[in-house]
């Protein structure tokens, strides 16, 4: 392996740490998908949002979302005593740029769905919901 790549591969890594992409819910659903047995790409940047795993087959894009980044209305989507405009500010920041990006996707003709890290609890039903999700489409 040539030593330019194995670098170029940590920047990216590193990169997309910082991004919030390679998370570990996100690896959760990757593995999960490998092991059904599904092909997808993943951060198609051409698309909007860069969807996390995309389906091309199946049109369908995956998005795993954390539920404090993403507002998800559980538990784990507490506001932080400190600052709380601020965050309030970045939060709904998130919200619209995520709706508008589901929307984007939606009119270019893709099937859109948000897997929630707290979900991820129940992979069963995690897999379920994929297996039906790239069910032959007709
Ligand atoms: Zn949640």
């Amino acid at each position: 392996m040539c030593a330019d790549r194995i670098t170029a591969e940590q920047r990216s890594r590193l990169m997309a740490q910082i991004k919030g992409k390679d998370t570990k819910p996100e690896r959760v659903v990757r593995s999960l998908c490998h092991a059904m047995g599904l092909r997808f790409r993943l951060h198609r940047r051409d698309l909007p949002g860069t969807p996390d795993l995309v389906f091309p087959k199946h049109r369908l894009c995956l998005f795993v979302h954390g539920c404090f980044w993403h507002r998800h209305g559980c538990k784990f989507a507490s506001i932080p005593k400190t600052r709380p405009e601020y965050w309030s500010q970045k939060f709904e920041a998130n919200s619209r740029r995520d709706e508008r990006c589901i929307n984007k996707l939606k009119l270019l003709d893709w099937r859109v769905d948000v897997i929630w890290e707290c979900e991820l609890k129940d992979l069963d039903r995690v897999k379920q919901r994929i297996q039906s999700l790239t069910a032959p489409l007709h």
